[in-house]
């Protein structure tokens, strides 16, 4: 489906984590659709050399790779200085990377708990620190939005390294919100629901688990990564100046609790 506007980002600089597949490589086609030029960040280089020929050319000049392990404190400070000097400049950061690894809480391994807290948190926290810090050094109003999940307010059994680290995450966004709204700084999230990208494609591909998740959403299907990036886009755009520490659920009506469409508890 192609961008519903055409330069709306224009001369614009962005940097988005993991954006090798899914949500993070929608979002980077979609601001270069509409004329930004995208830093693309991921741990490998082949995979987002793969994803800049998809992307169309902008006049700001060639999308730079961005390689790097966003939970590690020297990758973060080099990719986000990096980027910044190829591009000239930076307004826009998307904070998407992020994984899970599901374990009955009572198993669950400290690797595979601090794993998570890494990337979905301390993997947030630092290219925000580091941008930030640009930004205010250089009277630059960014704006930064960070991918949650709905599971930041929706409890999720054997995910709990997962729905701690989004928790997290929303009061990174409403606590960095407040702190620099008043130098022109925006910061806001999304929380995606149910999404067909490739972590997924195991449900997305068999009949009788789509049905299932399907059943669960009030609109009746997963949504699609190309939605995601049309709430991130939203969100970075002259769309939403008046808009700051706010968590946006795009989520198909998942967190208007579905299993209460019909009453059954009075
Ligand atoms: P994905 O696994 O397809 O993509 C995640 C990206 O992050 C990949 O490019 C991966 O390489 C990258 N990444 C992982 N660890 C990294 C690290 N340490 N450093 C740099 N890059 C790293 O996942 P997705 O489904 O596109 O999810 C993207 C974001 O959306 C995640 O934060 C996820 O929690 C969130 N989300 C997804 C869904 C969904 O249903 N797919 C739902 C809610 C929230």
């Amino acid at each position: 489906m192609p961008a519903p506007y055409k330069d709306r980002f224009a001369g614009k600089k962005v940097l988005v984590t993991g954006a090798s597949q899914g949500i993070g490589e929608a979002t980077a086609l979609r601001f270069a659709e509409e004329g930004a030029q995208v830093a693309l960040n991921g741990r490998k280089e082949d995979k987002l050399i793969a994803v800049r020929e998809k992307l169309p050319k902008v006049s700001g000049g060639e999308h730079p790779i961005a390689t790097g392990d966003i939970s590690k404190e020297e990758d973060v400070k080099r990719l986000v200085a990096e980027s910044i000097k190829v591009m000239g400049g930076l307004d826009v950061l998307v904070c998407n990377a992020g994984y899970q690894i599901p374990s009955p809480s009572e198993d669950i391994k400290l690797e595979d708990f601090e794993g998570m807290m890494a990337v979905n948190v301390t993997g947030v926290m630092l290219p925000c620190r580091e941008v930030i810090r640009y930004w205010l050094e250089n009277g630059i109003k960014g704006t930064i939005i960070v991918n949650s999940s709905v599971h930041q307010i929706i409890p999720k059994p054997h995910y709990l390294g997962y729905s701690a680290s989004k928790g997290a995450v929303g009061n990174i966004v409403r606590t960095l919100a407040l702190e620099y709204a008043g130098r022109g700084i925006r910061v806001n999230a999304v929380a995606p629901g149910a999404i067909v990208t490739p972590i997924n494609m195991s449900w997305v591909n068999d009949p009788e688990q789509y049905k299932a998740v399907a059943s669960h959403i009030p609109m009746k299907r997963p949504g699609e990564s190309r939605e995601i990036a049309d709430a991130i886009t939203f969100l970075a755009a002259e769309d939403s100046t008046y808009i700051t520490g706010q968590t946006l659920y795009v989520d198909g009506g998942l967190t208007l609790y579905g299993d209460f469409e019909k009453n059954w508890s009075s």
